[in-house]
């Protein structure tokens, strides 16, 4: 630590992104991003506007905001375009977070929240999760905090129906509630449809996972008017030109691929389902999943061996030493082809 480091971010511990190996050929399933590339017209887009680097992007990104406002049915002010959810998740916990609203979550969930806590001096407490990692919905309502849930959750894969997450938001009027989304494309129902009824919902999604963008940096919240307002007052505070133009216009060509993107998540869906029951015939813990991943266990080997085990054969996975999944590995799905091939790296475990 320089002596230049403040005090103030002493106890900050930085959220760890998976491993992005250069130069050697792993089957990479460690970080939830898509086997398949974009289509051609998405790179087209992109391509085109790198003729214009020598100008800013539009730090409203009006175009591909008014895209996606009309293709989920919500007003161009209910949304703001970000660098990855991330970035949205970011401002959010800056803009509403404070002594006296201190921010709640479960205990196994997305580890990023931890931080922007930890970053932003917000007290939080983590709720545990039941003992097959599910969110047990009640520990949530009329909690009286800003709550922030992931649904699908990472890294347990789980959902929570929309009635369930509806009672989290109805009962805590006062209180900002944070839907992550970002897996919401591989199962379950969006929680977009109660943003009608309630002012206190910010729903953030994300390109990364269910768009195949996840090198663009592209996600995006929706809210009432008021609390974009708030998330934008923060955007150009921190960072006006968050989206550029490249990915901006990447995304603008992908919301016109929908039926591209629904062939091939249709498809990530159905490899995944069909690992897990392979998995599961060898006598391994792989419990379905709503995600484009799946959290397995190997009895009496623990997570840290099993991948690096995999490693060894050449397939990368995430994995973390923490209390209550330390014994497990989050895989990735991939093509037909790497699941073949980590299924068969799973036998030679047996
Ligand atoms: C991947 C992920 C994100 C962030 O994705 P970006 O690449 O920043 O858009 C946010 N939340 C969860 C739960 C994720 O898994």
């Amino acid at each position: 630590m320089s002596k230049f480091f403040s005090k103030k971010h002493a106890a900050l511990t930085p959220y760890v992104p998976g491993e992005q190996p250069v130069g050697q050929t792993f089957i990479k399933l460690n970080t939830n991003e898509s086997p398949f590339p974009p289509p051609k017209s998405v790179l087209e887009a992109a391509k085109t506007e790198a003729a214009l680097l020598n100008r800013y992007c539009d730090p409203e990104s009006k175009d591909l905001t008014q895209c996606l406002a009309a293709y989920y049915g919500v007003k161009p002010n209910q949304v703001l375009m970000t660098n990855g959810s991330d970035d949205i998740l970011n401002f959010a916990f800056l803009a509403t977070g404070d002594e006296s609203h201190p921010f709640v979550f479960p205990d196994i969930t997305y580890f990023f929240y931890e931080t922007f806590c930890q970053l932003h001096h917000i007290p939080y407490e983590k709720v545990p999760v039941r003992d097959d990692l599910s969110i047990h919905y009640m520990d949530f309502c009329g909690i009286g905090k800003n709550v922030v849930i992931a649904n699908p959750n990472a890294p347990s894969g789980l959902v929570l129906p929309l009635s369930e997450v509806e009672e989290i938001v109805r009962t805590n009027p006062d209180n900002l509630v944070i839907i992550d989304e970002a897996y919401i494309d591989f199962g379950g129902e969006s929680a977009l449809v109660l943003l009608p009824k309630y002012d206190n919902l910010l729903v953030t999604r994300t390109f990364s996972k269910s768009r195949f963008l996840a090198g663009a940096r592209l996600g995006f919240g929706v809210g009432s008017e008021e609390l974009i307002r708030d998330l934008n007052t923060l955007k150009y505070s921190t960072n006006p030109y968050n989206v550029n133009r490249m990915t901006a216009a990447a995304g603008i060509a992908a919301i016109r691929e929908d039926a591209y993107f629904s062939e091939k998540v249709h498809t990530i869906c159905r490899i995944r389902d069909e690992t897990a029951a392979r998995l599961r015939a060898m006598g391994y813990v792989a419990p379905d999943s709503n995600t484009n991943f799946l959290f397995v266990e190997v009895p009496g080997l623990s997570g840290a061996e099993l991948s690096a085990r995999l490693r060894e054969k050449g397939i990368l996975v995430r994995q973390w030493n923490r209390p209550r999944i330390e014994n497990r590995c989050r895989v990735t799905v991939g093509t037909q082809e790497e699941m073949d091939a980590f299924v068969k790296a799973m036998e030679e475990l047996l």
